[in-house]
């Protein structure tokens, strides 16, 4: 017997697996781009798809950024089609759970970057607007009483005295525990790696003893939010594509979608096989239905 799904795919494999789905969904680093690069081909199968007329989503963890940056990141890059309705960014998805799942009565207390908190101010959902004194310490600092949310995501000015705050805001059974990722790392040039925001937020549920709720992949709600704002995204027709087993195609198991590994990011064959071949049952699958090597092997899809 075969190992289950990992099936790799290319040539006319591939041209019946886009004209069955009707809606992708791209994780962003490592399978349209790396940084500040798009990967070769990339632009021109997404583009090629919304000319298609199918329903491409973008599905990212990265909370830094706002979506209108990402609308320009894409332009730059060579997407020239997307816009902004289309980028489920796990600051935005965090921004619309706190205003219509968790309809905090509050202010949010926010570990992450900018991405944040602009998307919190476009859904209007009020946060802790605050500079810390440099002499400021957990000893001496003010905690308003009107905090009723922390929200943890990736934050390059993280501070002991933030990780303090949170975690005294937390005291209080009725605020809520986000965080907008739990990603590990992730890959930079050269070898070097990032810690994600999965760190920060694990030091916080050391030091709360709670658990925090995960807004972004391998959570289903960025799926919900795409769906409630979309007609018709049914799960059978779609297909998610991403290069963390982990965190892409666990989500895409989580939605009940089919999935598929590319191999120009963080996972790699050997370690998709060796899910397939140890995953004894369904719960929590990490094996991608479909492997390619590069997105752009869909580009002699599209020639007749
Ligand atoms: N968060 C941060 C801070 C990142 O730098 C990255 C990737 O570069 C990600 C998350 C992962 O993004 P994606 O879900 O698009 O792979
Ligand atoms: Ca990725």
């Amino acid at each position: 017997i075969g190992l289950k799904g990992c099936r790799k795919i290319r040539g006319s494999q591939i041209r019946h697996l886009l004209e069955a789905k009707d809606f992708f969904l791209f994780d962003c680093d490592g399978v349209i781009w790396h940084g500040e690069k798009a990967i070769t081909g990339a632009p021109n199968v997404v583009n090629t798809l919304i000319k298609q007329g199918k329903g491409v989503f973008f599905v990212t963890n990265n909370s830094t950024r706002p979506r209108e940056n990402y609308v320009h990141k894409f332009c730059r890059l060579g997407f020239t089609n997307v816009n902004q309705e289309q980028i489920f960014s796990s600051s935005y998805c965090s921004a619309i759970y706190l205003r219509d799942v968790a309809k905090v009565q509050g202010k949010v207390f926010v570990i992450g970057c900018e991405g944040i908190r602009n998307e919190l101010r476009e859904a209007n959902v009020p946060y802790l607007e605050e500079v810390d004194e440099p002499d400021a310490t957990i000893y001496n600092c003010a905690l308003p009483t009107d905090v009723k949310a922390v929200l943890v995501g990736h934050d390059d000015q993280f501070t002991f005295l933030k990780l303090a705050k949170a975690s005294c805001f937390l005291k209080d059974p009725d605020c809520l525990f986000l965080a907008t990722d739990n990603d590990p790392w992730h890959p930079l040039k050269d070898g070097r790696i990032l810690p994600g925001s999965g760190c920060l937020t694990a030091a916080l549920e050391v030091a709360t003893g709670r658990k925090a709720t995960i807004i972004g992949k391998p959570s289903r709600f960025m799926f919900e939010c795409i769906s409630s704002q979309f007609t018709g995204v049914d799960p059978a027709q779609c297909l998610m594509v991403g290069d963390r087993l982990e965190t892409d195609m666990l989500f895409g198991s989580n939605c009940g979608l089919e999935t598929m590994l590319t191999l120009t990011g963080i996972s790699q064959m050997e370690e998709a096989e060796e899910y397939s071949r140890s995953e004894q049952s369904n719960e929590q699958c990490f094996v991608p239905d479909y492997v390619v090597d590069t997105i752009a092997d869909f580009l002699p899809a599209f020639e007749e």
